[in-house]
């Protein structure tokens, strides 16, 4: 018999020294460039190709289930999962067209989509699920029963660590999950209502620290809902093209002539190409620029009409209050 320090079985790498680094490592490395690669033929390559719309929806059902594949058994935390986080976060920011160094949170604002430890927390909690309500006398439920009596808090078991997650998200403890017996379907509603809620909290929470994310809303994350501004009205390509440069503009990335003065080794002129008459900042570009009046004035016209609407509708509403 050879004697090996790793092996696999089902797809999940068991190995001598860290499961959990050898599972992430192959899902990174093998399994998901692989399966991104498979999906460039079919324009998924930030910008220039599919809508972020589309492309975050294909990332959620090919990509998604392949990276967390086999890491609800072993679970990756401290550097591993740090690093699954800065490869995942990578991936997405290069999708919706962000730049690499650009604050984290935009990242999960702009797709709606959940950090990639809350992906394999929801996985656990539900296989948990599974072996609550599996037969009494079956192995994995008496192997939960004796661990979640016996075992201390800071043991590195498995069931130790669903108490650690269930503490996190203000679940009930799971030993009372073992006996009393609760349906598939109530457990997910609630496990998921949990996580959906920490973690948009906390999001929306972290908004506030970026002087970058100033112009996107303080609670503008909401789980599985894109933030208008990577939406496309249609499947125009000239359409999906516009939606990078408006996300760089509002996370203040779009370069422009004084971004480019500031930064650059060389002697720029921060003045304005368009017009030759003033520094070209971003409330010139937006507002001031004589030489984009033309695309600028009918935009303007229809803000300035909606704003309106809104101001009278806020007013009748509180005069309606006050004759009440
Ligand atoms: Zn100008």
């Amino acid at each position: 018999m050879p004697v090996v320090d790793k092996a696999s079985h089902i797809g999940i790498t068991r190995s001598q020294n860290n499961s959990a680094q050898t599972n992430v490592e192959e899902n990174l490395k093998k399994k998901t460039r692989r399966a991104i690669y498979s999906l460039m033929g079919t324009d998924l390559h930030g910008e220039n190709g599919l809508d972020p719309e589309t492309s975050i929806a294909m990332l959620r059902t090919y990509f998604l289930p392949i990276l967390t594949y086999g890491l609800e058994i072993v679970l990756p935390k401290g550097k591993i999962l740090d690093n699954l986080q800065i490869q995942y976060k990578k991936l997405l920011k290069q999708i919706i067209s962000l730049n690499i160094n650009f604050a984290d949170p935009a990242v999960y604002i702009i797709s709606g989509l959940l950090p990639i430890e809350a992906e394999i927390h929801l996985k656990i909690l539900s296989l948990f699920g599974n072996i609550a309500r599996a037969n009494k006398n079956s192995s994995e439920w008496r192997l939960a029963e004796r661990q979640l009596h016996i075992k201390s808090f800071d043991s590195n078991r498995w069931f130790i660590d669903i108490k650690k997650i269930c503490i996190k998200y203000n679940l009930q403890n799971p030993l009372s999950l073992l006996y009393n017996e609760m349906s598939k379907g109530k457990w997910k509603k609630m496990t998921t209502t949990a996580v959906h809620k920490y973690w948009t909290t906390r999001i929306n929470e972290e908004i506030v620290y970026y002087s970058s994310l100033k112009y996107i809303l303080t609670s503008s994350f909401k789980v599985g809902i894109i933030h208008p501004l990577a939406l496309s009205n249609s499947a125009n390509q000239r359409d999906i093209n516009r939606i990078p440069i408006r996300i760089k503009i509002v996370t203040g990335t779009y370069i422009l002539q004084t971004n480019r003065a500031a930064f650059n080794q060389n002697n720029i002129d921060p003045t304005c190409k368009l017009c030759d008459q003033a520094e070209e900042s971003i409330s010139h570009f937006l507002l001031c620029c004589r030489a984009l009046d033309q695309i600028r004035t009918p935009i303007l016209k229809n803000v300035i009409c909606k704003c309106s609407e809104l101001l009278a509708l806020k007013h009748s509403n509180i005069q309606l209050t006050f004759c009440n």
